[in-house]
């Protein structure tokens, strides 16, 4: 493959934006493929190689780079009629309509325009709500560039995750492991009367995709309602993705009291929300007094395609079509490491799917999950499988950024940047990506 077009865009890049990207995860080495249009399944670079994409916008794109026809003639008949208005519009009521109707745990949703806009309204909501100011988080979990959350240590030294944070912000975050019940009791014994509420990731998402033990979310919630914290389910990523309409809490059984939104919630184009019940929600401004507002809030064009996209879900064989995929490609990648690195561990549900260099996983494939890790306590593999944030820190991640994906883009097969963000199946993939795709990965261990 040719890259001349795409190394000479990221030399110009790197003299005008920092890191030559406005995302640090896109600054992939030794440089990005600079995307010229998408295809389907596929995008085409700026040198025209073309590429099974996995990254699929890192999760908007539920139904690929094509927009069916429904979904592109809103966009478009909202857009003619002028680009937004900083006023109400019938669409931002039809989508929260829509939204309420399908996920039990919402009845009403505020809209902003990121992932990150979503949590940081939500824990503001929390806090609000509860007159408490501390936020439990889970290590390697991830709720966007916000002061709150990017706060790395544990539950006795956090510290801000970057510069620019005081450490005084790091103080009212608790970080715990994933999946460890015994470390969030004891948060709670100890802060109980000042944890405003418990934020996490369904399953960790932005860290391959670990999935929860059983019993884990539930504990979560008894936590929180004995000590009258609010749970908040962070569904940015797995919101329309994992258990299709009703979400990641639909498909695990639980009920949060906030849900926060974003990526296909908007169709591919910028939007988030908060969600919950009344009696939370109307805390915000105008409603309440807890301070929340945004310009490009509700934007007409993002509301037209999340609505109509998700309406596409909701009347074709979408999630189906992408869930099964999903379920090939994790099946085939595990029967693929079995034989050549049995060491590994596939990750992900549903559409969601990620191949983990682990580093001590074990070597026994008698009882590997076939279709990905499903954390089954009686699995042989289950006391070395992924529980938390720091098992997939801990992995091979050097060896998937430097050989691992290179090598995979040369075969025409782009995956998320490293070792710790899930791959996304979208709904314009097809069973020959799928093949091609387990050839480059059988390729690549050979
Ligand atoms: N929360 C989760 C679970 C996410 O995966 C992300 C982004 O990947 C965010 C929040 C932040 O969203 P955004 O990048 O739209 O600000």
């Amino acid at each position: 493959m040719n890259h001349d077009s795409s190394r000479d865009l990221y030399d110009r890049a790197l003299s005008v934006l920092p890191g030559g990207v406005n995302s640090s995860v896109r600054a992939t080495r030794p440089y990005p493929a600079f995307i010229e249009r998408g295809d389907g399944g596929h995008v085409i670079d700026a040198d025209g190689n073309r590429y099974i994409d996995y990254v699929m916008g890192y999760g908007p794109l539920l139904l690929g780079h094509d927009l069916p026809e429904s979904v592109r003639a809103a966009v478009q008949s909202t857009m003619s009629d002028g680009p937004m208005y900083g006023a109400p519009t019938e669409i931002e009521v039809e989508l929260a309509e829509f939204v309420a109707r399908h996920v039990p745990s919402v009845e009403m949703l505020r809209f902003v325009n990121s992932g990150t806009e979503a949590t940081v309204s939500a824990v503001r909501l929390a806090r609000g709500y509860t007159g408490r100011e501390k936020i439990v988080v889970m290590q390697g979990g991830y709720h966007g560039a916000q002061e709150s959350t990017l706060v790395a240590g544990d539950s006795a030294n956090p510290r801000p995750s970057s510069p620019g944070i005081p450490q005084s912000f790091a103080e009212h975050t608790i970080p715990v492991p994933f999946n460890d019940m015994e470390t969030i009791e004891d948060v709670f014994a100890t802060h109980g009367e000042d944890i405003a509420g418990v934020l996490t990731e369904p399953l960790l998402g932005n860290t391959a995709g670990v999935m929860p033990i059983e019993g884990y979310h539930e504990h979560l919630r008894d936590l929180c309602d004995d000590h009258g914290a609010l749970l908040i389910f962070d569904e940015v990523m797995t919101g329309f993705r994992v258990g299709g309409l009703q979400c990641a809490q639909g498909k695990f059984g639980v009920t949060p009291d906030l849900t926060t939104f974003a990526k296909i919630i908007g169709g591919g184009f910028p939007a988030g929300a908060v969600g919950g019940p009344a009696e939370i929600l109307e805390l915000f401004t105008p409603a309440g007094d807890v301070f929340q507002s945004g310009t490009f809030s509700g934007h007409p064009v993002a509301m037209a395609a999340g609505l109509e996209t998700l309406r596409y879900a909701a009347e074709n064989d979408v999630y189906d079509h992408v869930n099964q995929l999903g379920e090939e490609l994790r099946g085939g990648i595990t029967d693929i490491v079995a034989e050549r690195a049995p060491g590994y561990t596939v990750l992900g549900t549903d559409s969601m799917f990620k191949l983990v260099f682990t580093r001590a996983g074990s070597t026994d494939v008698s009882e590997t999950c076939g279709a990905g890790c499903r954390q089954t306590p009686d699995c042989e593999r289950f006391a070395r499988c992924p529980k938390t944030g720091a098992d997939v820190e801990n992995a091979e991640t050097d060896r998937w950024e430097r050989l691992f994906r290179p090598e995979m883009k040369e075969q025409g097969i782009l995956l998320t940047a490293n070792q710790l963000e899930s791959g996304f199946v979208s709904d314009a993939h097809t069973d020959e990506d799928i093949e091609e795709t387990l050839e480059a990965y059988k390729e690549f261990f050979e």
